[in-house]
């Protein structure tokens, strides 16, 4: 799986993607990524990948020739290629989207700084990709966002002995059950804080119903 962002601000990716899992997926080839920075595109001396808005108001809007040049040059392929524009109002980023896209050979992120972007930037994408209902000061993180969710996906990326299918959200409104690790009790003070007994049993029946019932609490 191939990432692309386009973008004012190409280092955050370097730092975010090259250490952890990212870093392992990238090293096994699982995924790589290219970063486009948005100037390489632009005409005028200043470089200016931004301006006014038609009608007045507040702040500036990226413009379109740099974003419409930069889509044009990077995309190569129409085939199992997506390309997604980081917007606030744009459809709400789950678990289930990032299964559909981990199935894409190539996704080309849109990163919006500014106010956004020049509406026009409808024509030449595919879906417009919201990380939830707030607002950012660029789309840099929600797409680094939505890399990670798909990488973890990606066959390879965690190893076999972890399992993608049992987690929250895997399933969806199902979340993952309460999980412990050593130790069995934990002292603060006069307090202390326990793992379930059931867990200690040993008996895998019982441990499988506590947690099924654990799991059908969350919903
Ligand atoms: N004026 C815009 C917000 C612009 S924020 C509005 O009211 O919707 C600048 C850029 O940050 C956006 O173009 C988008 O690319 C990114 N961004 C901000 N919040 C985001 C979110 N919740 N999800 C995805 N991208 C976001």
């Amino acid at each position: 799986m191939k990432f692309h962002a386009l973008t004012i601000f190409p280092q955050m990716f370097h730092s975010y993607l090259n250490e952890g899992i990212l870093k392992r997926a990238l090293d096994q080839k699982i995924i790589s990524f290219e970063t486009h920075n948005l100037r390489d595109w632009t005409t005028d001396k200043h470089q200016s990948v931004d301006d006014t808005p038609y009608g007045g108001g507040a702040g500036m809007l990226m413009k379109i020739e740099p974003l419409y040049k930069a889509i044009k040059a990077v995309k190569k392929t129409k085939k199992n290629c997506k390309v997604i524009l980081m917007s606030a109002g744009g459809q709400k980023w789950n678990q289930q989207l990032a299964q559909e896209y981990s199935k894409y050979k190539e996704v080309i992120f849109i990163c919006g700084r500014y106010e956004g972007v020049d509406a026009r930037i409808s024509n030449f994408i595919d879906d417009e990709i919201s990380i939830g209902d707030y607002v950012l000061t660029g789309g840099e993180l929600p797409a680094l966002i939505i890399m990670d969710s798909i990488t973890r996906l990606l066959p390879g990326t965690l190893g076999n002995n972890y399992s993608t299918t049992e987690e929250s959200h895997s399933e969806e409104g199902v979340l993952e059950y309460p999980q412990y690790t050593k130790p069995a009790i934990f002292k603060v003070g006069r307090k202390s804080y326990k793992v379930p007994s059931v867990l200690l049993s040993g008996n895998h029946q019982e441990i499988e119903k506590w947690r099924r019932e654990k799991q059908k609490k969350n919903k």
